[in-house]
């Protein structure tokens, strides 16, 4: 134990301590500054707080009290029965996995729809524009026909036939 009876002030303040603490502490503070000095800062911080005025609380005070506790200890009961009955089916592994499974769907879902990922999004089809692109598309390779170059270049007119 530390020399220094800092640690009990407090209570040798508030009389808390037993005749042989209180002894050791007077003692004490008869030989050390440093603990005569806290000991003064205790007794100053004491006689500032009886200085203040005593807390008035409002009209009702009591009994807005009283009902706040009373409804308080009614919720109670269900709340941890609640509480418990979601803990026990939390422990239970398939329910945590569903339960995680879930989190992941309701996080992933509004992304995968917002990136547009989950497939083609609702365009107006266009065919000819998409077989155009297809014939495009085919028209270097080795099986492009007549037809496909008469089809590609009639539609683009500003570009040589090949
Ligand atoms: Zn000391």
């Amino acid at each position: 134990m530390s020399p220094h009876v800092s640690d009990r002030l407090s209570e040798y303040m508030d009389g808390a301590l037993g005749v042989q603490d209180v002894e050791r502490v007077r003692a004490h503070l008869d030989t050390c500054p440093a603990c005569l000095q806290e000991y003064r800062g205790l007794q100053d911080v004491q006689q500032l707080l009886r200085g203040l005025p005593a807390p008035h609380p409002r009209e009702g005070f009591m009994e807005r009290t009283h009902w706040r506790l009373a409804r308080e200890a009614a919720a109670q009961p269900a709340r941890a029965r609640f509480l418990s009955g979601l803990r026990e089916a939390f422990a239970v592994r398939p329910f945590r996995v569903a339960l995680v499974a879930g989190a992941l769907v309701v996080v992933a879902l509004p992304i995968v729809w917002m990136t547009g990922s989950m497939g083609p999004r609702e365009v107006p089809l266009d065919s000819d524009a998409y077989v155009r692109h297809y014939v495009m598309l085919s028209v270097d390779r080795p099986l492009a026909d007549e037809a496909t170059s008469t089809f590609v270049s009639s539609d683009l007119p500003e570009q040589p036939i090949r």
